[in-house]
Formats: C-alpha cells, sequence, structure tokens
C-alpha cells in the first residue's frame, strides 16, 4: 500500500525512498532505478481501490497519451507497471519541487521571473493546445520545477487531462476550487478554456503571493465563486501594463469573453515567439571546460602575470569550496574577482588576457552555484525560522524598541523579494542588525534571549549573502561590459598603448 505509516511499497526494478508528496488520488516517492544507471524517477503510486473500473481505464488511456509527448516543459512519463494493489507511473524526477512551495517561500515572485515561468507554462499549453488536450487541473502544485539551480517548469498531473471529470460519480468535487473556472464549479458544463482561467489563477498567486479567490471560510470562498464581480487587481505590487491585461482577460468568469488560446500565445507580455529557445537555455547553463573538483584551477599561465595575494585568495576559495564551507568559499572567489576583474583591464598580452578571461567566467560561475547552495539552504533556514520568528514577535510585546527592530527586519526581508531591492534590503538588514545586537546584550539570560541570539545569527547570515550577491552582480557587469570591448582590435591596440 502507499498508504503513510506503511512506508513506500516496492516495486520491481527500483528503489524507492522519500515520499516526494501526495495530491488528490496519488503518492509520490523519489525512486533509484536497480539497474547499471541508478537513474533517478519521481514514482507516482495510485492505488487501485481508490479508482473505479472506469477511472481505470481512463487512467491508462492518459499513460497512453502522455508517453507519446515529449516537451521540455511537460514532465516525461518514461514507463508504467502495477500490481495488484497498485498502479505506477514512473516520471522524470523534478529536483526543485512544486510552483506552490515555490511561491510561498519567496512569498511572492518578480514580474520578470513570472513572465519566464509564464512562457514555459504556455508553451506546454501550445503543445497540448494543438494535440486536443486539456489539462483540467492546474495548480501550482500540479507546476513542477526541473531544479532549484536553473528551474525550468514542468506541467505535471495529468490525473484528471482530457477525460476525467474532478467530479465523481458521487458528485464530489475533487480539484481545489481555488484555481477551477466558475463555470466548471458552478455549471458542471466547461470546455479547455477552463484551463486559461486557471493560468490566471497561478500568475495572480505567483505577483501577489495568494489566488484572487482566498478565503477563511468555505461560505466565503463559495459566494466568491459565484459571485459576478469582475476581479480586482491589488494595486501593489506595482506590474507592467501588459501584465495586469493579461491577468484581466484571463480572470474573466464568462468563458466566452475569456482570452481565447491564440491570443493568449501571441499576448505581448507571454510573446511565445520569442521565449528563449531550448538552445539558448543550454548556451545559458553549459559551463566553461575546466572541472573545479578535479584540477586547481589557478596553476598554469595566471600564475605568471599574477603576484601572491590574489592567486592565494583563490587557492583559498577552492580549498574551502572542496572542504564543503560555500560560505567561506563564496566569499573568497568574490574577493579573488575584486582584483581579477581590474587585472582584465591592465593586462596588454592578448594571450593572458584571454587566459583571465576564462578564468573570470570560472570563478563566476562557480560563485554562481554557490549562492544558489547558500540561498537555498539560508531559505530553508528562514522557513524554519517562521515559527521561532513569530513567538519572538509574541514575546516582544512589552518592548517597543525591539518590536521596532524585528519590523524592519522583515522589512527586509520583503525589500529582498523585488527585483532590484537587494540594496535597500541589505540596508535594512544592517540598520536592523544595529539595534537587535544591542538588544541582544543587554537581553538578560531566558527563553527570549536563545530566539532572540539564533535571529539574530539568520539575519546576519542573510545580510552576508546579500553582500557578496550585490559584490557579484557589480563584477560581473564590470566583466560583461569588458567582455564587449574587450575583444575588439581597435581596444586591444590602445590597451597596449597605455
Ligand atoms: P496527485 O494526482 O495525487 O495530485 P501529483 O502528480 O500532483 O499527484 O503529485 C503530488 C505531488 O508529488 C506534487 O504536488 C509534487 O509535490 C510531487 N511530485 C509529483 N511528481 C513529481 C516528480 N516527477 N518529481 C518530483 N516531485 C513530484
Ligand atoms: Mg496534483
Amino acid at each position: 500500500m502507499a498508504g503513510p505509516g506503511w512506508g513506500p511499497p516496492r516495486l520491481d526494478g527500483f528503489i524507492l525512498t522519500e515520499r516526494l508528496g501526495s495530491g488528490t488520488y496519488a503518492t509520490v516517492y523519489k525512486a533509484y532505478a536497480k539497474k547499471d544507471t541508478r537513474e533517478v524517477v519521481a514514482i507516482k503510486c495510485v492505488a487501485k481501490k481508490s479508482l473505479n473500473k472506469a477511472s481505470v481505464e481512463n487512467l491508462l488511456t492518459e499513460i497512453e497519451i502522455l508517453k507519446g509527448i515529449r516537451h521540455p516543459h511537460i514532465v516525461q512519463l518514461k514507463d508504467f507497471q502495477w500490481d495488484s494493489d497498485n498502479i505506477y507511473l514512473i516520471m522524470e524526477f523534478c529536483a526543485g519541487g512544486d510552483l506552490s512551495r515555490f511561491i510561498h517561500t519567496r512569498r511572492i515572485l518578480p514580474e520578470k521571473v513570472a513572465r519566464v515561468f509564464m512562457q514555459q507554462l504556455a508553451s506546454a499549453l501550445q503543445f497540448l493546445h494543438e494535440r486536443n488536450i486539456s489539462h483540467l487541473d492546474l495548480k501550482p502544485q500540479n507546476i513542477l520545477l526541473s531544479s532549484l539551480e536553473k528551474p525550468h517548469l514542468k506541467l505535471a498531473d495529468f490525473g484528471f487531462a482530457q477525460h476525467m471529470s474532478p467530479w465523481d460519480e458521487k458528485h464530489v468535487l475533487r480539484g481545489s476550487p481555488l484555481y477551477m473556472a466558475p463555470e466548471m464549479v458552478c455549471q458542471r458544463q466547461y470546455d479547455a478554456r477552463v484551463d486559461l482561467w486557471s493560468v490566471g489563477v497561478i500568475l495572480y498567486e505567483a505577483l501577489f503571493g495568494q489566488p484572487p479567490f482566498a478565503s477563511r471560510s468555505f461560505l466565503e470562498l463559495e459566494e466568491k465563486i459565484r459571485s459576478n464581480r469582475v476581479i480586482e487587481l491589488p494595486l501593489r505590487p506595482p506590474l507592467s501594463r501588459d501584465c495586469r491585461d493579461l491577468l484581466q482577460r484571463l480572470l474573466e468568469r464568462d468563458p466566452s469573453r475569456r482570452i481565447s488560446f491564440q491570443d493568449f500565445f501571441t499576448h505581448p507580455w507571454v510573446d511565445l515567439e520569442h521565449m528563449p529557445s531550448r538552445e539558448s537555455l543550454a548556451r545559458a547553463v553549459s559551463r566553461p571546460t575546466g572541472m573545479w573538483r578535479n584540477k586547481g584551477m589557478c596553476g598554469d599561465v595566471l600564475s605568471a602575470p599574477f603576484g601572491g595575494e590574489k592567486t592565494a585568495l583563490v587557492v583559498e576559495a577552492v580549498k574551502k569550496d572542496q572542504e564543503g564551507d560555500p560560505a567561506a568559499a563564496l566569499s573568497l572567489y568574490c574577493k579573488a574577482l575584486d582584483f581579477f576583474v581590474p587585472a582584465l583591464h591592465y593586462e596588454v598580452d592578448a594571450q593572458r588576457k584571454e587566459a583571465i578571461k576564462a578564468k573570470v567566467g570560472q570563478y563566476m560561475s562557480r560563485a554562481e552555484e554557490l549562492k544558489v547552495v547558500i540561498s537555498s539552504s539560508n531559505e530553508a533556514l528562514l522557513r524554519q525560522g517562521t515559527s521561532a520568528r513569530d513567538l519572538l514577535r509574541e514575546m516582544a510585546r512589552d518592548k517597543p524598541r525591539l518590536l521596532a527592530a524585528l519590523e524592519v527586519a522583515s522589512a527586509a526581508m520583503a525589500k529582498e523579494e523585488e527585483a532590484s531591492g537587494d540594496q535597500d534590503a541589505l540596508d535594512l538588514y544592517q540598520q536592523s542588525l544595529g539595534e537587535l545586537l544591542l538588544l541582544l546584550a543587554g537581553e538578560p539570560p531566558g527563553r527570549r534571549r536563545e530566539l532572540l541570539h539564533t535571529e539574530v545569527q539568520n539575519l546576519m547570515a542573510r545580510a552576508e549573502y546579500l553582500k557578496e550577491q550585490v559584490k557579484m552582480r557589480e563584477s560581473r557587469w564590470e566583466a560583461e561590459t569588458l567582455d564587449k570591448e574587450g575583444l575588439s582590435e581597435s581596444v586591444r591596440s590602445s590597451c597596449t598603448l597605455q
């Protein structure tokens, strides 16, 4: 059985491990293929007894459809098996969790990020639309992310697609009404256009942090679904006109007035035609050759032009990296880059200039990787910290100064979510930390002191990380500017003249 408490089921050829999630009718496990490749997959176990005969048949049809589909933004179904209890869908593993978690750990997504995601989702929907397939259960929990490092959306959970109705034979609604088009909930009569409504809800939630019908009670929810009111968009955060226009046209209650699929795919904010292609993505993620972990990165050509200190920083960075201390390594790489980038300016020998540029590229991409590692562990910390933080705030009620400083820290976290809020966030972190450290010094031993201590550490880690990010962006900008000019012959010769 796939039920909780029973541990993962057994399946020939695979070792099932942790539970990745469960939804309306299935439990999904991470698994390894026993054979040579040890390929990591996700296995979705659907308990047969939770399905009636017709549903089993529909599920099998769905499996057949999905097996024939290959699309970069649709989760790939590799195979399926079954035994007396379960049906198993063996799928491509998505290491980045689902979009719901992704949004809520960040509170909201910047418009730019939402747009890239929306393009990816739209390209999956266009592909399905051309094949006359509707998903019918689009929601953030059913949209997965390939990885956190370079997140690509993967549309998943075709459990209701096309053939199955979200109403079961007992007329019980099985999906989430928060994401369902009003005509689906109210009239039970619907067509492919419900998917466009759900896309609108998903976009709304990504940008504003919660779906438009978010409610405290079922009654309130029902009222909102049944009402005829136009969906109002919050004024903050400020969004582009195109983005607001798209939201408004997707979230049109009347399906005949809702934006059409064609208009959605060509809407200026989606603009599928100009979406980065698979090739450009591949180019963007490919790493320069010369692997980090195998070889030292700073021998050869570079030892000559650089005196001790700069090279030493890199040696240290590599060492910290190998010792598994990403924060220290990142900080050292950034310090080293502070030297390398100006070095590029002054280097006159073309060959050495190229060598430095290659190294700078390598250090930057390693620094980028480390940044992701640190940011996701920081995020875990921040998430863990939420309840402790609430408690701390509760215990600070009689201390207005403490409360105010904690308020500033919250503002810093909020700022961090904004597209270009890093510097402001950093200032706020520093401001709040200054206060909190003073308060910590005067705080008598006890629970509140412990909580405050942990919080100060969290905030410091966060601020440290941001500082590196700001710095790195600056040096990347400089190197890129250089790259544009640096290669042209005229610049090269003018450098030689210096
Ligand atoms: P259900 O039909 O029961 O809703 P889903 O296919 O939506 O099942 O899967 C439930 C949850 O399991 C998802 O929300 C996601 O968190 C996780 N999950 C599903 N498929 C994968 C996958 N391929 N890789 C990683 N996690 C997955
Ligand atoms: Mg699901």
